[in-house]
């Protein structure tokens, strides 16, 4: 089968198109025939780029998020046969610890990510547990259901569960832009909430905007907590959707939160260290959230409202996998809105 991989990290050009033999499933695995998987900055061009996530097996094929039709079942799968359309989640879980137990896979103690400790979907055919399959409803291509499995569900989970979001609350989301991004503003839309959507370029402002948020802020060009007092009348934001930990923006974000008001993360790209001023944070009685992915439970859930058009990906671009490298670079350029995919 054709697939891309890499043998030592670095730029794109590390990205090989190669023919390897196609993988077998185990008893609890399943073959998928894979048509669509997305490239992402954290799961693919920030794996491609160092070695780090703990080890990386190498050679490499990258590709957390596949979506295709079933071809063979280990001898153990129940419920899925060959030619079901089926998408995979990124998360690996033990299903054992104490997170699992209670339903909160996505904190399993033992979380692996497929494509990341595993060779992912950058392939023609690709295994993956079984636990891992979402059925894709029919209203949903094989794009869209590849481009929502990562952050939809994710972003569902921190504005909805961790953030406690209310109808009527306002949402400030950070790097609105992004493939996350543009999640949470539908999230947060059709959860009734009113979106502040803030980025470093004004034409993702205006896309930002045509996706349904209400008010948006250029953080290069204003001071995103006074633009965020202003647009609330001094009140603030209920939520902000983080996600970034960049040292000279998390000030503005603590201070564009209102009081009682919750700061979710789930990414820290900008840089990871921050620092907070806790007499600020205590005062206004604020609270910090982070998680990682969502719970199975949701990601279904996503899906099934993803199959009667209330949410969308947002897919900026697309390319054949023998074009990957161009794909890598495209993500890496940061001029995109939504998601870049590889078709399979
Ligand atoms: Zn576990």
């Amino acid at each position: 089968m054709k697939a891309i991989l890499f043998r030592e990290h670095g730029g794109p050009d590390v990205l090989e198109l190669v023919d390897v033999p196609v993988p077998t499933p185990g008893p609890t695995e399943v073959l998928i025939r894979v048509r669509s998987v997305s490239v992402m900055r954290t799961l693919d061009t920030e794996v491609r780029s160092r070695p780090g996530f703990g080890g990386i097996p190498l050679p490499h094929i990258l590709g957390a998020d596949p979506a295709g039709e079933v071809v063979e079942v280990g001898s153990t799968v129940e419920g899925f046969t060959p030619g079901d359309r089926v998408a995979s989640i990124q998360i690996l879980w033990c299903g054992r610890c104490r997170p699992c137990s209670r339903g909160l896979n996505n904190a399993c103690i033992r979380l692996r990510i497929q494509g990341v400790h595993t060779d992912g979907g950058d392939a023609e055919y690709a295994v993956v547990p079984a636990q891992n399959l979402v059925p894709i409803e029919s209203g949903l291509s094989y794009e869209e259901a590849s481009a929502i499995m990562v952050m939809h569900p994710t972003a569902w989970h921190l504005l909805i569960d961790r953030g406690a979001l209310r109808p009527g609350e306002t949402v400030l989301i950070l790097a609105a832009g992004g493939a996350l991004g543009t999640a949470g503003i539908q999230v947060a839309k059709l959860a009734g909430a009113r979106v502040i959507a803030a980025a470093g370029a004004d034409w993702k402002l205006e896309k930002a905007r045509e996706l349904g948020a209400d008010d948006v802020v250029n953080y290069t060009t204003h001071k995103l907590s006074d633009e965020v007092m202003r647009l609330t009348d001094g009140a603030g934001a209920d939520v902000v959707f983080e996600n970034l930990a960049v040292p000279e923006l998390w000030p503005h974000s603590l201070a564009s939160a209102a009081y009682l008001g919750r700061i979710v993360t789930c990414g820290a790209l900008g840089g990871s260290a921050v620092e907070t001023n806790m007499r600020a944070f205590y005062s206004k009685h604020l609270s910090l959230l982070g998680s990682r992915a969502a719970p199975r439970s949701q990601v279904a859930e996503v899906f099934r409202l993803a199959g009667q058009g209330k949410l969308k990906p947002v897919v900026h671009e697309r390319y054949p996998l023998e074009h990957a490298r161009a794909a890598h670079e495209h993500v890496s350029s940061r001029a995109v809105f939504g998601r870049v995919m590889l078709s399979v």
